[in-house]
């Protein structure tokens, strides 16, 4: 065999051996709050990221039927070439009207907007100076550009603002704040207010990615800078379709009208990557049309979450404390975190462990996620699983 081959295949048998390697759960149904898979019928869904409830709409899915009849099935081609359609225009305006920003470029997924806005708006004489707990995509982004990087403990301003100082000692440019606006392991909303303070002190851009946050964070969907109470001061969005506005896929950027046409000149997932499909364009317009004037989803998914944290609290397991619908239960042991997933699917009860490399040795845990498509009666169902977990790994 050659090397290359057999350093893969031991790697894989070492993390087979050690316990934690992943397997896709496969759904033989569409997503939702009760889902069939392939092991298990009828299991409560406790893991998806459709905050809103809406990745099977019906009103969605006859929106995205009738687009293929008006804008076809799709367009072979980047934007700039001929694979921009009114479509993507008009889904660019309402967005950007929506979350409050001169305007948007989309992109296939958050993970390309992040992937292709560090390094074209930064070069080497510029700083980002990124949260610990950032995403992937952001910490893969900043990878690729050649700016100054400091690292600031999670959502610690008085760190931030060492970090800030240095980057001026350094004589740096641009100096670049980007945090994720919820910190996807924890739940935890990041400290926005104290971060746009501290920008405006040292006159730094800030860029949040909302992702875990966008149509449902905030009294009307705007996102953590709605929570925080910093509409208008965020330089920079990136978010996503693919969670709570739809869950199709899909990714976008938010800001001023001079970074956004940069972004279209330089940034290569934009350039080099194929347009956002129609039918996600169209069925996304839907989507803000729905949320637009509209809290009821909103609402719901809040009051799920508040009932869900209110029952694990009284069963008295570990939760990272919070308001958002990740709701974190620490287990610790990546093993263990492992055997109660298995143990609250036999029960009817998907969810998922997570464990090092996504979070920190030691720190393994289940995480929930709500959403305003569970009922009341499927939440206290999932509570009475883990009270029943509780009891048999003395968690
Ligand atoms: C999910 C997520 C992404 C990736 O979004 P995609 O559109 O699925 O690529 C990026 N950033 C954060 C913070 C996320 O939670």
């Amino acid at each position: 065999m050659k090397t290359g081959l057999k350093v893969i295949e031991d790697q894989l048998e070492a993390l087979k051996a050690s316990g934690v390697y992943s397997e896709e759960r496969v759904l033989t149904v569409p997503q939702g709050s009760k889902i069939d898979t392939l092991e298990k019928s009828g299991v409560i869904n406790m893991c998806a990221n459709n905050y809103l409830g809406l990745a099977n709409d019906k009103e969605l899915i006859e929106a995205a039927k009738s687009s293929y009849d008006r804008w076809g099935y799709g367009l072979s081609s980047v934007r700039f070439i001929c694979g921009t359609q009114t479509l993507h225009k008009k889904l660019e305006a309402e967005l950007s009207s929506f979350f409050g920003f001169e305007d948007c470029i989309l992109y296939s997924s958050c993970f390309d907007a992040n992937g292709g806005l560090f390094e074209t708006i930064l070069s080497a004489e510029d700083a980002v100076i990124s949260d610990e707990l950032n995403h992937a995509s952001i910490i893969d982004g900043i990878r690729l550009c050649k700016a100054k990087r400091y690292i600031y403990r999670n959502n610690d301003m008085a760190e931030l603002e060492e970090r800030l100082q240095e980057a001026d000692n350094d004589g740096c440019r641009v100096k670049l704040i980007a945090t994720d606006g919820v910190f996807s392991m924890d739940g935890i909303i990041a400290n926005l207010k104290g971060i746009c303070d501290l920008a405006d002190k040292y006159e730094a851009l800030v860029m949040v990615d909302d992702s875990h946050a966008s149509g449902f964070v905030g009294k009307t969907g705007r996102g953590t800078p709605e929570v925080e109470n910093v509409l208008g001061r965020i330089d920079i969005m990136t978010s996503t379709l693919g969670k709570a506005l739809g869950g199709a896929s899909g990714g976008f950027t938010l800001s001023k009208k001079s970074v956004v046409d940069w972004l279209r000149q330089k940034s290569r997932p934009y350039l080099f990557s194929n347009t956002l499909a129609p039918s996600i364009a169209s069925t996304s317009l839907k989507v803000l049309e729905k949320i637009q004037n509209n809290t009821e989803l909103i609402d719901r998914v809040n009051e799920n979450t508040r009932f869900f944290r209110e029952g694990i609290k009284e069963i008295g397991l570990d939760v990272i404390p919070g308001v958002h619908p990740i709701v974190p239960i620490m287990v610790y042991d990546a093993v263990k975190a492992i055997e109660v997933a298995d143990y609250m699917l036999d029960l009817g009860v998907y969810v998922v462990a997570f464990k090092f490399p996504v979070v920190p040795k030691g720190k393994a845990r289940i995480r929930t996620q709500i959403s305003a498509a569970h009922t009341e009666e499927e939440l206290r169902f999932v509570i009475d699983c883990f009270a029943k977990a509780k009891a048999e790994f003395n968690l």
